[in-house]
């Protein structure tokens, strides 16, 4: 598709384009911001799965630099804004990049080195892994980067912070649902308007931290499991008996965003100042390492041998 056709076909490809974000998912945080007001009084932030950088353009543009800005700046220190990816991502003013693995139990540990061994207000994880198309194996490599999100959480956010997290819609969501009330007693699942119905992400919204009573953080998978299994654990709120038969509970998604703003499963005609005259921006900041470069550089290299053997047949014919 080229990039002219995936403007009209994505609305929110070409704002992000006009707007100066590097990816459309920026659209997906502000418009979570909108129905949940994430960033009051936030002065420490992560962001998990950072790479290319959109949620962190947004977390800039709403924390850093109106602080920085502000008259009285001198006096406060700006918010601190920690971004993790397995990729490097192109520096963002007031972001600090840590290039590491959220599966990595250190990495909380370099997280909380930059805030000075305080604790985060809100964790942010837009992680996703190479989807492969079996929904139910996608469905699973998510949950784990969530599983993995949330143990990060248990060792950074502070008690009353929040943390929001990409999942996939599933037959597991309600035992996901059941697993992240046991540390937030407010959990929503919210769905962007800039996210496509056709795509099965959506966002939990998980608001004031409250680990149980006597938690250590090496107790996190035991609970987890103990959520989901038979036996359950009666002394959750949210117990296994919630996940099964007549029982089972049925979690709404809430639709967020302008509701009668921009559909990102439509698609919307080209700006045309003169007929014919529509000229396409280009990506903001394309990523600087992505995973697919080596294979791109294979396909342009067996290209170019194509196009040179082409060429070698016409001379010598
Ligand atoms: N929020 C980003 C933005 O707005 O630009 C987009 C994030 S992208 C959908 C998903 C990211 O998750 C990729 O950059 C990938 O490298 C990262 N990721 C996947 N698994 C990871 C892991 N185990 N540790 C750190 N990052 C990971």
């Amino acid at each position: 598709m080229g990039k002219a056709s995936r403007d009209k076909r994505d609305i929110y490809y070409r704002k992000a384009k006009e707007e100066g974000w590097r990816a459309r998912s920026a659209f997906k945080l502000l418009q979570i911001d909108e129905e949940f007001n994430i960033f009051e009084g936030v002065k420490r932030v992560v962001d998990l799965c950072a790479a290319p950088g959109s949620w962190s353009q947004v977390l800039s543009r709403k924390l850093y630099l109106p602080a920085k800005l502000s008259p009285d700046s001198r006096e406060s220190n700006p918010p601190l804004i920690v971004a993790v990816d397995l990729q490097p991502m192109a520096p963002i003013e007031g972001v600090i990049q840590v290039q590491g693995d959220i599966t990595n139990a250190r990495t909380a540990e370099v997280v909380i080195r930059h805030f000075d061994g305080c604790k985060a207000d809100l964790v942010v994880c837009d992680g996703a892994p190479d989807v492969t198309g079996l929904h139910d194996m996608d469905e699973f490599v998510q949950s784990q980067l969530i599983l993995a999100g949330l143990t990060i959480v248990t060792h950074i956010l502070r008690k009353g912070g929040k943390f929001i997290a990409k999942i996939f819609r599933g037959k597991d969501t309600s035992l996901l649902y059941c697993q992240l009330k046991l540390f937030f007693p407010k959990v929503t699942f919210a769905k962007p308007k800039s996210s496509r119905n056709s795509s099965i992400e959506a966002f939990a919204v998980c608001e004031d931290y409250s680990p149980p009573e006597g938690f250590s953080e090496k107790d996190l998978y035991r609970l987890l499991k103990e959520v989901g299994s038979p036996s359950g654990a009666d002394n959750l709120d949210c117990s296994s008996a919630w996940l099964e038969g007549p029982n089972k509970v049925y979690i709404p998604f809430l639709a967020c965003g302008d509701l009668s703003g921009y559909d990102s499963d439509r698609s919307y005609p080209l700006p045309q100042v003169a007929e014919g005259t529509y000229k396409s921006l280009d990506p903001v900041q394309p990523p600087i390492a992505p995973p697919y470069k080596r294979a791109l550089e294979l396909k342009k290299a067996a290209n170019q041998g194509i196009r040179e053997l082409g060429n070698l047949s016409i001379d010598s014919s």
